[in-house]
């Protein structure tokens, strides 16, 4: 025993994270209520996971149905909404078969397994290391944590797993790194780099990746976990950059907030997943790929892709005015999509804080001069109107 139990009252939860000091209690469509009742409008969308916005109608109601049915019986058996599921997301995607898991992090550190194994197996370089880019951003287990390229992710969780090597991103010197290194045995890249400071990829830089990849015979995974599910404008970015990944993942929005995670692939590297490869207990459970089959089902129905184009550009066109109003405030717009960064000379957190205590409008930073915008997909106009005066009303007081 180390020490004995505290004698002061101290918070029962973990203080990992840095919060905002207000308790949300209940949510519909692009607003949360705390716990006193105040309203907020909710530009963060839990961090681009709420594409539908809180508590969709379409998803509630399925959910509703499996809790009915079944909650939960393991992997040794098929499980319907499962292969549903996977079915709709290979039909989607240039990828033949899917694994499930339960959060990004577990989805990129299936895709790393996979990688290797297909490096130990067919290219019988079982020593090999995955490239990845510097401020990219691929989740926090010890595998992922090491794949993500920044020290303060890392710091103080040594000896940090081996099998890396970063590179500088949307640079044409990488690219020719990679062409040189023997033992490189795969590439793993973001399409919008999120945390990372939301750094779109250079569509040429990524071309010319995707060609490497394919002339070294090694794949490309490409991170999908927050650019997925139709954040950008298409159901996955990559369909955006005229190339097609080897293994992607997707996380965040897929579920609708249940919590949910996929690596998928083509044929040739997903046949390596034989039984007892790999598993998750909970990993494709009835209630999460419930949720799953009604994301996508809603997305289609409503057109959610054409209302995430829609939405941008007017929000793009917006906040493009207000740099123009506020030259030294507001410096730099970047993004796809309802993925949207902007950024700015005053601290990010300080405005964020203005807009949610000042304004009741709730946003994100990416970085200490970023500012994170990510609404619902299914915004609208009066949302975003909203939110831009409410931010017009922060930087004239600055
Ligand atoms: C959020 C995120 C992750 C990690 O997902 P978790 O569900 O938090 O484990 C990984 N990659 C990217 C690009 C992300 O945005």
């Amino acid at each position: 025993m180390l020490n004995t139990k505290s004698e002061e009252t101290l918070a029962p939860v973990m203080s990992a994270y840095g919060r905002f000091p207000i308790t949300l209690e209940k949510g519909k469509g692009s607003y949360v209520w705390n716990t006193e009742g105040t309203k907020y409008l909710d530009f963060t969308a839990g961090i681009a996971v709420l594409a539908l916005g809180h508590v969709p109608d379409a998803v509630e109601a399925a959910l509703k149905k499996q809790l009915g049915l079944l909650w939960h019986c393991s992997n040794l058996y098929h499980i319907g909404p499962q292969e549903k599921l996977a079915q709709m997301l290979t039909e989607r995607t240039c990828c033949d078969q899917v694994f499930f898991c339960n959060s990004g992090a577990e989805a990129n550190e299936g895709a790393i397994k996979l990688a290797r194994r297909y490096a130990a197996s067919v290219l019988n370089k079982p020593e090999g290391h995955i490239v990845t880019f510097n401020h990219s951003f691929h989740g926090r287990t010890l595998a992922t944590m090491a794949a993500t390229a920044q020290e303060k992710i890392q710091s103080g969780y040594g000896p940090v797993v081996p099998g890396f090597k970063y590179l500088p991103y949307n640079s044409e010197n990488s690219v020719a790194d990679i062409a040189s290194d023997d033992q490189c045995i795969a590439v793993m890249l973001e399409m919008v780099q999120g945390e990372g400071g939301v750094i779109p990829a250079d569509k040429t830089w990524v071309q010319q990746l995707s060609a490497i990849c394919t002339e070294k015979g090694i794949p490309m995974i490409i991170d999908e976990v927050q650019t997925g599910m139709g954040r950008t404008g298409t159901l996955f970015a990559y369909e955006q950059y005229g190339i097609e990944p080897d293994i992607l993942t997707a996380a965040k929005a897929l579920g609708s907030g249940i919590p949910i995670g996929a690596f998928m692939a083509k044929k040739g590297i997903s046949k390596l997943m034989t039984p007892g490869s790999h598993g998750s207990t909970f990993g494709g459970n009835p209630i999460a790929t419930a949720a799953g089959v009604a994301t996508i089902h809603a997305f289609e129905q409503q057109d959610v892709l054409a209302q995430c184009t829609s939405n941008a550009a007017y929000l793009r066109d917006k906040l493009t005015a207000l740099k123009e109003s506020y030259p030294k405030q507001l410096t730099a717009i970047r993004g796809l999509g309802l993925l949207i960064g902007v950024e700015t000379k005053a601290p990010a957190i300080d405005l964020v804080n203005e807009l949610r205590e000042k304004h009741r409008v709730l946003i994100l930073t990416a970085g200490k001069h970023v500012l994170r915008i990510l609404p619902p997909l299914v915004t609208d106009e009066t949302e975003i109107d909203a939110f831009i005066a409410a931010f017009d009303a922060v930087l004239k007081e600055l």
